[in-house]
């Protein structure tokens, strides 16, 4: 919202006091009462989805929205408090309750694979049922996913793109099954759960049948797939990059001008850019420039797949929001989360709200707290006092607009909280301060939001258990309840 510019002399003089009042008063009221009227005229979209987007933004709890929200405001140049994320304008949205089987915080793998397959299960667990228990291979408490069900008796395209390992447990959750979301490579599981039947989980990805294969997969874990002769952790032999080219109209991608070739051949693509993890965004232009953004990746899946006759659904991740978070960085989880929202505007430039539903959600929160601050302050700085100098807590420090529950900014043993005296808080590389230490800032367990639009969006409403987010996209495709 922008205020009228008025002539400073009228202001000095008073005389405009009256009139700006008004005028602003009136230009306040003026958005919610347009934001009632396209509600007023709103009415539910029941018809089936072509397409279902699926975002996760990984340890994305409503306090981390509202920070992502304000950063992206204020490095737009404008108010950040009033300032719309592309997902804030979706009409329909609601709370998810996010427990496991076994706690009331879950981790990524139970909270993506709730949505992914409508079963809660364990910590650890993905793909599997609540009946699993961790690290104990028994493949017959595998649940199919939306993906995998949409693909095999739809005929749906299937996309998964993540800024993490394409292997960690989010993307995981779209298209594998394991007990153990540390199975990414054949060398992560014990020997037991092989001879069991249990497969790794990048294996799973590449050597799916062709009914269930992904078409297009994009992320990090380049380490995973390859054997320990190119350098990979596998012990197995298996080449899987090598394996996933050798089907019909395939290609493995290491870069973004590869990946855009491959897009506009037409390929099933699997892109690995990065050994691990692809960077944070905060780094990744200095440290791996030919790797794609979340942006980047997310238009050419989309790309890719928008072709497809039968239509597609496509998960896509923005995972450092919770790894920079653990780490303390949270100018590095705010900007993941700034990604995360132009990679929805990309996809909502990209499809046709009449067929395609998108819903934004998160697996999980992790513990950020808005403490204060004046409207016009960097979100990522101190809370100031009146004369412009930080204000002090009663410890005598000054105290940051964000902190953290927990996490490694936390005080050491019969240490109080760190001065913050002369240092950058805003820095990319800045830990943090939490309230108590923890090497790694645990995941919390409150609601997180969901945002939809589209067909079908009108049920994401109210407070929802995360299972039933599967329901209403297994409803928006017409899927029956069980899998055949
Ligand atoms: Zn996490």
């Amino acid at each position: 919202m922008i205020l009228p510019n008025l002539p400073r002399a009228l202001v000095a003089a008073g005389m405009a006091t009256l009139s700006l009042t008004m005028t602003a008063a009136a230009a306040q009221a003026r958005e919610p009462q347009a934001a009632l009227e396209a509600a007023l005229a709103r009415a539910p979209d029941t018809e089936p989805a072509k397409n279902i987007i699926l975002f996760i933004g990984d340890g994305m709890g409503v306090s981390t929205v509202t920070a992502m929200r304000i950063l992206a405001g204020q490095r737009a140049g404008v108010d950040g408090a009033s300032y719309d994320l592309a997902f804030d304008t979706m009409p329909y949205g609601g709370l998810v309750r996010t427990y496991s089987v076994d706690g009331l915080v879950t981790d990524s793998a139970n909270g993506a694979s709730a949505i992914t397959t409508g079963h809660r299960t364990i910590n650890g667990g993905i793909g599997v049922d609540g009946r699993a228990r961790r690290g104990v291979c028994d493949t017959a408490l595998n649940v199919p996913t939306l993906a995998q069900r949409a693909k095999r008796e739809l005929g749906k395209a299937v996309g998964v793109v993540s800024t993490a390992a394409i292997t960690d447990a989010t993307p995981a959750a779209f298209y594998a099954h394991a007990p153990d979301r540390n199975w990414q490579s054949d060398a992560d599981m014990p020997a037991a759960a092989r001879e069991a039947g249990c497969v790794d989980i990048a294996a799973q990805l590449v050597m799916a049948e062709d009914d269930l294969r992904p078409d297009i997969a994009l992320g990090g874990g380049l380490t995973f797939f390859r054997t320990e002769a190119e350098g990979g952790r596998r012990k197995d032999g298996q080449d899987l990059p090598a394996l996933w080219s050798a089907r019909p109209d395939s290609a493995f991608v290491t870069d973004r001008d590869s990946l855009n070739a491959a897009v506009a051949a037409g390929r099933d693509v699997l892109g690995l850019f990065a050994e691990m993890h692809i960077p944070h965004e905060v780094n990744r232009p200095t440290v791996a420039p030919q790797t794609p953004t979340l942006e980047e990746m997310t238009r050419a899946a989309i790309t890719r797949l928008a072709s497809e006759p039968q239509g597609y659904v496509l998960l896509i991740e923005a995972a450092h929001i919770d790894k920079a978070h653990h780490a303390g960085l949270l100018n590095a989880s705010l900007t993941e989360g700034v990604e995360l929202s132009k990679a929805v505007a990309v996809a909502q430039d990209l499809t046709d709200p009449a067929d395609t539903l998108i819903i934004v959600t998160a697996d999980h929160s992790h513990g950020l707290v808005l403490n204060g601050g004046g409207r016009g302050d960097d979100v990522l700085g101190l809370i100031k006092g009146p004369t412009g100098a930080p204000r002090l807590a009663e410890d005598g420090k000054p105290l940051p607009i964000l902190t953290y529950a927990t996490g490694p900014g936390g005080p050491k043993a019969d240490e109080g909280r760190p001065t913050l005296e002369g240092v950058d808080v805003t820095a990319i590389d800045h830990i943090r301060q939490a309230g108590a230490r923890l090497g790694s800032a645990a995941h919390t367990g409150e609601d997180v939001p969901a945002y939809a639009d589209g067909p079908g969006a009108y049920l994401v409403t109210g407070s929802m258990d995360q299972p039933y987010l599967f329901q209403v996209m297994r409803h928006a495709l017409r899927l029956p309840v069980e899998a055949p």
